[in-house]
């Protein structure tokens, strides 16, 4: 079996996995990241570059040079209640050099951090190289240590020895798997089916919700087409598909307001990908040897759309706290448990508002046969514009924003 020596290996290249490689390779830490896949090009992958993590990639002298990628701009937040038309997020008001979140394809994004990580020679990137399972071995005190991961890539199976290992490996880890870490389940009582409806002159160009007796359907301007997003009950795949195309085009008739008129280029189910929803986080993100960071160490719900936000800003703490360790030597149990302190705050804090959203508006508004009564914050966001910043601001930033504090060597 061919074995690979890293100071650094990580499971995953997906935003947290390809950021932190990235900052580590910059910082001259030799460092290894693995991707299952043989590219990026995943359809319906959060595809959001919120105005935090354009502010990192402004930190990093990119910014410019990434914005000349295609993408599309979304500077305010609308939720409709039936009829009513209401404004809630509004991004220009953000203290950050970009004041809106960037749409692009998320391959475009992972595709543009590889080539910058790429031109530093200590930055390796195995794809199509899947993680099977952590290599465990004693320390000089008798203890167990994680020191790497065995993988299997296209020439067959390798060990990736390493004094780092990271677990970036998304919401179905299998390296948390192989942990023995324990996650808690927070629970989450919708699913949600995504699909593309044609962008039409004369529609918004922003983020709309739109909330119907029975339904929520949320419109993500990219251009030329809508991602759309239609919540469901937990479970409730099947017995829309059971009802055939049809019936599943009535129920987005219903729902979709001015978009109402193109729910008829949706002419089968393989047009609607299912998302199931989890909420989940580890109680410990860290074992000696091992830290799990992004979705791996915290499912999030769509709710908001922060995930990608979060896994960012999980790799630059974690490059910030690990990397001048690692540019030195191997990180200890104490230093990896300082990412968890870290980063554990933010996430516990959106979590629970995307517990409060599903539980307050998103399942009462499944359950319900009229459309909800429109709440009074949604009324004061839309009398208030000045006040619309701060959703945008827990949103587009999130709390306890992180700074690249790693120097480049
Ligand atoms: C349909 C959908 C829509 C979403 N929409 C949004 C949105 O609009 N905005 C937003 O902010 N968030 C959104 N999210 C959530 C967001 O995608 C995640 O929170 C974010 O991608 C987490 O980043 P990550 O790097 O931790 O994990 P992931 O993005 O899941 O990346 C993990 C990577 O690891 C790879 N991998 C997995 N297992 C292995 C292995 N064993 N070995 C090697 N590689 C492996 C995977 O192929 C993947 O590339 C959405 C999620 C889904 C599923």
């Amino acid at each position: 079996m061919e074995t690979i020596s890293t100071s650094c290996v990580i499971a995953g290249g997906g935003p947290a996995g390809m950021m932190c490689g990235l900052l580590l390779a910059r910082a001259g830490v030799d460092v290894t990241v693995l991707e299952k896949h043989a590219d990026f090009l995943r359809d319906f992958r959060g595809d959001t570059v919120h105005p935090s993590t354009q502010q990192i990639l402004h930190e990093l002298g990119l910014l410019e040079r990434f914005l000349e990628l295609p993408h599309a701009k979304i500077r305010q937040v609308t939720l409709d209640f039936g009829d009513q038309h209401f404004t809630i997020g509004d991004f220009t008001r953000l203290p950050t050099v970009s004041k809106f979140i960037a749409l692009m394809p998320q391959w475009d994004f992972l595709d543009f951090i590889a080539d910058e990580a790429k031109k530093y020679p200590n930055f390796r990137l195995l794809m199509q190289t899947q993680a099977r399972d952590l290599i465990a071995q004693k320390d000089k005190n008798g203890g167990d240590r994680i020191a790497g991961v065995l993988a299997t890539g296209p020439s067959g199976n390798l060990q990736i020895r390493a004094g780092l290992t990271i677990g970036a490996d998304g919401r179905h880890s299998i390296l948390r798997d192989k942990s023995g870490l324990k996650v808690k389940d927070l629970g989450a009582p919708f699913d949600v089916l995504w699909l593309s409806l044609p962008h039409r002159p004369g529609d918004p160009v922003d983020l709309v919700g739109r909330i119907q007796g029975g339904a929520f359907f949320v419109m993500i301007y990219r251009g030329d087409y809508w991602q759309c997003a239609y919540g469901i009950p937990k479970g409730g795949h099947d017995a829309i598909k059971a009802e055939g195309i049809t019936a599943f085009r009535a129920r987005l008739r219903k729902v979709a307001g001015f978009a109402a008129d193109r729910v008829d280029t949706i002419t089968g189910f393989d047009q609607v990908k299912l998302l199931t929803v989890t909420v989940n986080r580890l109680e410990q993100w860290a074992r000696p040897g091992l830290l799990m960071i992004g979705d791996a160490a915290h499912a999030m719900s769509p709710a908001g759309g922060v995930g990608i936000n979060l896994a960012i800003q999980d790799a630059v703490a974690t490059a910030n706290i690990v990397g001048p360790v690692l540019q030195k030597g191997v990180p200890r149990f104490s230093d990896l448990k300082k990412v968890q302190r870290r980063r554990e705050f933010p996430t516990r804090v959106i979590q629970r508002f995307q517990i409060f959203a599903q539980d307050v508006m998103l399942a009462p508004t499944l359950r319900a046969k009229e459309t909800p009564k429109v709440p009074w914050a949604v009324k004061l966001l839309n009398a208030w514009p000045w006040a619309r910043q701060f959703p945008a601001r827990f949103v587009g930033i999130g709390p306890r924003p992180e700074h690249v504090q790693l120097r480049k060597r």
